[in-house]
């Protein structure tokens, strides 16, 4: 029997229709508490390639722990396991929850929160129309409020990505402009234009999501088309990628309301170094690259890379495919 395409479509995952107030509460009350680790960050502008992009400070993170491996996941905690009231936000999806939002213990920016899966599921395996479908929910309810969210995913050992239970993290647009005075808006947001793509020294693939109303199996479509773009970047003409498990890159992949974007990625980063030519630390970049921003946990890597921005630049060029198409 033939199926009519409303059959095919997943049931949309309903969240409680003041999520970015109950996302707000959840995160002051964790805060206060000291469950959450917040202090505020510096934050400037540089220009790269005529790109605004904003390099954040935080001095804190610097004693964020480390997990030992990503590869030995047995051996180290999993925050997204079984959260707490205290970190819970709200279970969500079709009966029985199929994922919760959390907030991060570490966060970068005020209300920055994840979405992680109800039970583990890989981090390194690829998203499901369900994951999709919940990611977009969540930019949706905040769309209601007059309210942006950027979301993004790390996959694999060079996308900058720690914890193995899958998990996507989501941060309030509004909330990431705090301390610049303009000038400066979410990267992913343009990569649609081949102008703006063309700016940029590693390739990404970028499609308009707009029209699809935040259905799963459509998102998925979307994914799967700029996941392979990608694999064939890393890997050649790949006539064997596969759209089930372990994906075969590491990759980042950005969503707002209407770009879904993805960036393979083939280290983390690179070294940082100050005016003399000796190395203060390494600049790492995960899926926050494709709103723009790079982030730095000490302050001599803050100093030398406000002196000499184009060692963000060198970076960039490192940390996927050079882009061919490079302006
Ligand atoms: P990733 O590095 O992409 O794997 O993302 C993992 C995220 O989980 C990071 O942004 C961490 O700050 C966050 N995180 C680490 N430990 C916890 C925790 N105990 N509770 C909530 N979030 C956490």
């Amino acid at each position: 029997m033939a199926t009519t395409p409303s059959n095919k479509m997943l049931p949309k995952p309903h969240l409680p229709p003041n999520l970015p107030s109950l996302v707000a509460t959840a995160f002051s009350r964790s805060v206060a508490t000291k469950t959450v680790n917040f202090y505020p960050t510096s934050v400037t502008l540089l220009t790269i390639n005529s790109i605004p992009f904003q390099l954040r400070y935080s001095p804190s993170l610097a004693s964020k722990p480390k997990p030992p491996s990503v590869t030995t996941p047995k051996l180290f905690f999993n925050p997204f396991a079984s959260p707490t009231q205290e970190m819970l936000i709200t279970p969500f999806g079709t009966s029985p929850p199929s994922h919760n939002l959390v907030l991060n213990k570490f966060a970068v920016v005020p209300e920055h929160f994840i979405l992680s899966t109800s039970a583990f599921k890989p981090q390194t395996h690829l998203l499901e129309a369900d994951d999709l479908a919940a990611a977009y929910a969540c930019i949706d309810a905040y769309a209601r409020h007059n309210k942006e969210l950027f979301v993004f995913f790390n996959s694999g050992d060079h996308s900058g990505a720690s914890q193995p239970h899958r998990h996507l993290q989501l941060l309030p647009v509004e909330n990431m402009k705090e301390g610049l005075e303009g000038g400066w808006d979410v990267l992913a947001k343009g990569l649609t234009d081949p102008n703006t793509r063309g700016k940029l020294p590693f390739e990404v693939f970028a499609r308009d999501i707009k029209g699809l109303g935040g259905d799963g199996e459509e998102l998925r479509r979307v994914y799967l088309e700029l996941y392979n773009q990608a694999c064939e970047a890393v890997l050649g003409v790949a006539e064997d990628i596969k759209h089930e498990g372990e994906a075969q890159i590491s990759y980042n992949l950005a969503m707002t309301n209407n770009i879904m974007a993805v960036v393979p990625r083939l280290t983390e980063g690179g070294v940082v170094k100050d005016k003399d030519g000796q190395e203060v630390g390494n600049l790492a970049l995960n899926g926050t690259v494709l709103a723009g921003t790079a982030l730095v946990r000490s302050e001599m890597e803050w100093n030398a890379l406000r002196e000499d921005p184009d060692q963000v630049n060198q970076v960039l060029g490192r940390i996927g495919v050079p882009n061919r198409a490079k302006m």
